[in-house]
């Protein structure tokens, strides 16, 4: 099980494991069994700047900021690409990469005070840059979105799913979208899918959240159930939207490594289960 932790305790670290992060990419070690994260990487940085990340079995874990012009790797090692990485390496150490990408990047872009552009420092007992000029202190970023499937009818129910813009190829999913200050998740459900495609939606249910480093939102899964009005789609975001029943799905994803294939794989579970 892994468990966070700021800083380490005093003396030997031992055997560890170092997620380092250059470009969106994360340094592997290539072997016949499939990549896997490095335990120890001899002197590829002079002075690299790290972030304690925690611990899991018995071992340390690290991210470790690469610049980004550093080409090449070490003898037995790649860069590879977060997304790519996925299903190649345990999962656990999958979601441990994006959150080193996570804390990566958000030590890089907080270097200097947003405020009086003094340089920062790390802040004691937090995870935090603290400003020494104006006290300012800036936590990690994070971008809360929601993520929604809306259903409709009794027996036979049918589920909207949408093909955003930027998807790519003829491609479904649950609808998005990031949470405006002041909002509550509720609330930017019910606003996302208004100003999305137009119809009102009740009874919304939480399901579930995932992180998802790209580059730093928590995705907040929900359940809907359609109230009323008509599709009316939102043309800079939306392509096409529908109702769909489960054995006529198009396509979308199911499972897999985010939390929109979730929500489709529970409710198809669900209408098999009425059948
Ligand atoms: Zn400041």
């Amino acid at each position: 099980m892994f468990e966070a932790h700021m800083r380490t305790p005093d003396g030997r670290i031992g055997e560890a494991y170092w997620f380092y992060v250059r470009r969106g990419e994360i340094l592997v070690v290539v072997g016949d069994e499939g990549p896997r994260i490095p335990s120890s990487v001899e002197s590829m940085l002079e002075n690299p700047v790290t972030h304690v990340m925690g611990h899991l079995d018995d071992k340390w874990v690290f991210g470790v900021d690469v610049p980004l012009d550093l080409e090449g790797a070490p003898e037995g090692h790649e860069w590879t690409p977060l997304r790519q990485l996925y299903g190649k390496v345990p999962e656990l150490h999958w979601t441990l990469a994006g959150r080193a990408e996570q804390l990566v990047n958000w030590g890089r872009t907080h270097q200097f005070c947003g405020r009086c552009a003094a340089a920062t420092e790390p802040s004691p007992g937090e995870r935090a840059r603290l400003c020494p000029a104006c006290g300012l202190l800036s936590y990690p970023r994070l971008s809360p979105a929601t993520i929604t499937i809306v259903t409709r009818g009794g027996a036979e129910e049918e589920v909207l799913l949408a093909h955003g813009r930027q998807f790519p190829g003829r491609f479904y999913s649950a609808l998005a979208g990031f949470v405006e200050p002041g909002e509550s998740l509720e609330e930017c459900v019910v606003r996302e899918i208004k100003e999305e495609v137009g119809i009102d939606v009740v009874d919304v249910q939480y399901f579930g959240s995932q992180p998802w480093p790209f580059p730093h939102s928590l995705m907040i899964g929900f359940r809907a159930r359609y109230a009323g009005g008509d599709l009316v789609l939102q043309e800079e975001e939306i392509v096409d939207a529908g109702w769909y029943r489960a054995d006529d799905l198009p396509p979308c994803p199911r499972g897999g490594m985010s939390i929109a294939g979730w929500l489709i794989e529970a409710w198809l579970k669900e209408q098999a289960a009425k059948a």
